[in-house]
């Protein structure tokens, strides 16, 4: 077979290793394909990904890019072939000395202001750790809701075991921890790189908040050691959320409102508030009031 040569295009800036690049690679070379960095020769076939909405791309190349394959949540809903999806990534492309991947894919709630359920639809295993891990000291699971799925509560359960360091940074669902007591013990028992994350995006999950802190707290888990998403829709009811969480101790972290469907850019105003809350320094010294 013709060996063919592929180019990547990681439309985020490389901020955070590209998972599904990573196992377009990775296929690539199994096939015996050539792979690199698109815009430095000419290739047979081009993949380009963009997983964060948030920022426009444009691409041009002095070079000939061949066919144009595009993916990925900032760009479009196309998914990955099985084969390719359940590949081991090529983690060399980004040099990461991390895993990456999702136990699970899914949520079985269907918050309005989030695009998971309309693109992944309700929870369901989707990998078994060793599926994306070799033997990396660390690993970065993108669940969207990893605690609703027996699957992931037995991987996570295989993780302690393995002792291997992993943050969800999706964040976990804390209604699920403030109703049950023994989800909260099993994850003091994780070893996190540094926080365990949850949302908080209404003044509604305050009180699960409450609980799930409390849970944890009873198996030793400290505050200080939480990292909270926090929507901006309405600024008062945010003003809320984030003061609350700075009282108790935890870390919030602001996301102002984008809407899936238009991508329009976040009011002005939203933005303010979240530079506010996630400038530490600022935060800790400056009122809300002061700084508008
Ligand atoms: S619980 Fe989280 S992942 Fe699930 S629909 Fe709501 S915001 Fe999205």
């Amino acid at each position: 077979m013709k060996i063919r040569n592929i180019g990547l295009i990681d439309c985020d800036g490389f901020k955070f290793p590209n998972l599904a690049l990573m196992k377009l690679s990775a296929y690539h070379k199994q096939k015996g394909d050539n792979v690199s960095w698109a815009g430095l020769k000419d290739v047979d076939k081009t993949y380009i990904s963009k997983v964060f909405t948030y920022k426009k791309f444009n691409v041009s190349s002095f070079f000939d890019l061949g066919e144009i394959v595009t993916g990925g949540t900032g760009l479009n809903n196309n998914t990955l072939a099985d084969k390719i999806e359940h590949i081991m990534p090529d983690y060399s492309i980004y040099k990461t000395k991390k895993a990456y991947g999702f136990l699970t894919r899914g949520c079985p709630n269907k918050c309005s202001w989030c695009i998971v359920p309309k693109k992944e639809g309700g929870i369901k295993a989707n990998a078994d750790i060793t599926e994306f891990w070799t033997n990396q000291k660390e690993a970065v699971l993108l669940d969207n809701n990893v605690l609703a799925s027996d699957h992931g509560l037995n991987q996570i359960e295989k993780i302690i075991d393995l002792k291997i360091k992993i943050d969800f940074n999706q964040g976990l669902d804390c209604r699920i921890i403030a109703k049950n007591k023994s989800i909260a013990k099993l994850l003091s028992e994780v070893k996190w790189i540094r926080f365990l994350r949850m949302a908080c995006d209404t003044k509604s999950q305050i009180p699960y908040i409450k609980k799930a802190l409390k849970n944890l707290n009873e198996y030793g888990f400290k505050n200080y050691r939480v990292f909270v998403y926090v929507l901006v829709k309405d600024i008062e009811d945010a003003l809320e959320r984030v003061l609350f969480l700075k009282d108790i101790g935890c870390n919030p972290f602001a996301q102002p409102y984008r809407d899936f469907e238009t991508n329009k850019e976040p009011d002005k105003s939203l933005k303010r508030f979240a530079r506010w809350v996630n400038h530490k320094a600022i935060f800790k010294n400056v009122e809300w009031d002061d700084y508008k």
